[in-house]
């Protein structure tokens, strides 16, 4: 470890308990996305820690969400430049979980829902302010927090705030948890599309006059092979239907069905090519009508030069702090995929862990305090973009 980051990682370590105290506390106020009325408590709670720390903070309300947390240095300057830094506060888990998975910290290993992803993350946000203030020193790009409470159901609500952010940041870093257990990095994520296909078939009595029907499930057969077909992982391209539907009784040929498809690609092209392809599907029999909807709606996080630069400043970092960081992509899609469009993002600088959405849910204690140790020392590099 270099001289110059050593303070910094000695005060992480020093101030071990009151991370994981905040921590607990984070993971003990259950926020599902859907229960906006659950987040009160940890807006209040992150306000004024990120007021202690000489922050204003803004709560913009939401309609159907608890809304989003927006923190400034109080000397904000509009004409400096800034730095995002990107999480979300809500779990995919719902009040009550902790009673089958209470919050427990055993050995280097902490456990509890939304632990991993991503109430760590958030806690990371306020220690790395800490530390870098504990320090005495003063972020070059002023940071910027935004914290949602949607990012699990789309960020339907926080995504033009995300973006409105983003155009203004000249670097953003989104403290999602890293990807597996070794922790890697996201320099890159899938985009993800929803569609919808529903497919008109002619009603009969199946028994009576069969020939005068149509039916919509074996058009939608047809359709949900052709579907599969559009699968090219060697490439990165997933397309899943996974729910399907249609019929009203067994006596009756089907008159209506319905197929719903997820779509993971790589780059902004595959997303344009396969939705294109979706929408040109044909039926195999006549009679059937098909009707489309969906659309990619969370572009790629794609490798582009200004990422590289960011990946090569972050990987530089962690070798003075003796890390070997790894990167990878992620088939998952955050909101590290919307600032990326206008401000040169790097993702998975969280939690070093296990188990996201699974009742595994956990994180490694000092894996994780490196990281935090790394982001912030991301905080306090100099402008790298002009
Ligand atoms: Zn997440």
């Amino acid at each position: 470890m270099t001289d110059r980051v050593r303070p910094i990682r000695n005060y992480i370590s020093e101030h071990k308990a009151d991370f994981l105290s905040l921590l607990q506390s984070l993971v003990e106020i259950e926020t599902p996305s859907d229960q906006p009325e659950t987040f009160s408590v940890v807006w209040e709670l992150l306000s004024e820690q990120f007021k202690n720390l000489n922050y204003s903070v803004t709560h913009f309300e939401g309609n159907d969400t608890a809304g989003q947390l927006l923190c400034k240095p109080e000397d904000f300057d509009p004409s400096k430049p800034t730095q995002l830094i990107l999480g979300h506060s809500d779990t995919v888990w719902d009040v009550g979980t902790l009673d089958e998975m209470p919050f427990n910290i055993e050995d280097n290993v902490v456990a509890g829902p939304g632990v991993y992803d991503m109430k760590t993350g958030i806690a990371m946000m306020v220690f790395g302010i800490q530390a870098i203030h504990y320090l005495d020193k003063t972020p070059k790009v002023q940071p910027i927090f935004l914290i949602n409470s949607d990012e699990e159901i789309g960020s339907h609500e926080s995504q033009d705030r995300i973006v409105e952010q983003a155009k203004l940041a000249e670097r953003t870093f989104v403290l999602e948890p890293s990807l597996g257990k070794e922790g890697k990095i996201k320099t890159r994520r899938k985009g993800v599309g929803d569609f919808e296909i529903s497919i008109n078939g002619k009603p009969s009595h199946a028994g009576l006059a069969p020939e005068e029907g149509v039916s919509a499930i074996l058009g939608l057969s047809h359709i949900v092979q052709q579907l599969f077909r559009l699968n090219d992982p060697a490439n990165g391209v997933t397309v899943n239907v996974g729910t399907i539907e249609g019929g009203e009784r067994s006596n009756v040929i089907a008159a209506k069905s319905k197929a719903v498809v997820d779509v993971r690609i790589p780059t902004q092209k595959d997303g344009k090519r396969i939705k294109e392809k979706i929408y040109n599907l044909q039926p195999e029999i006549e009679g059937v009508e098909l009707t489309v909807s969906g659309d990619i709606n969370r572009p790629p996080l794609e490798k582009k030069e200004a990422n590289q630069k960011l990946w090569n400043i972050t990987k530089k970092l962690g070798k003075e702090l003796d890390l070997e960081l790894q990167e990878g992509m992620s088939g998952g899609a955050s909101d590290g995929n919307f600032s990326n469009l206008y401000s040169p993002t790097i993702d998975g600088l969280g939690a070093v862990g296990e188990g996201a959405h699974a009742y595994h849910e956990k994180i490694f204690l000092e894996e994780t305090l490196d990281r935090l140790a790394l982001f912030a020392l991301l905080l306090l590099e100099p402008p790298i973009f002009d």
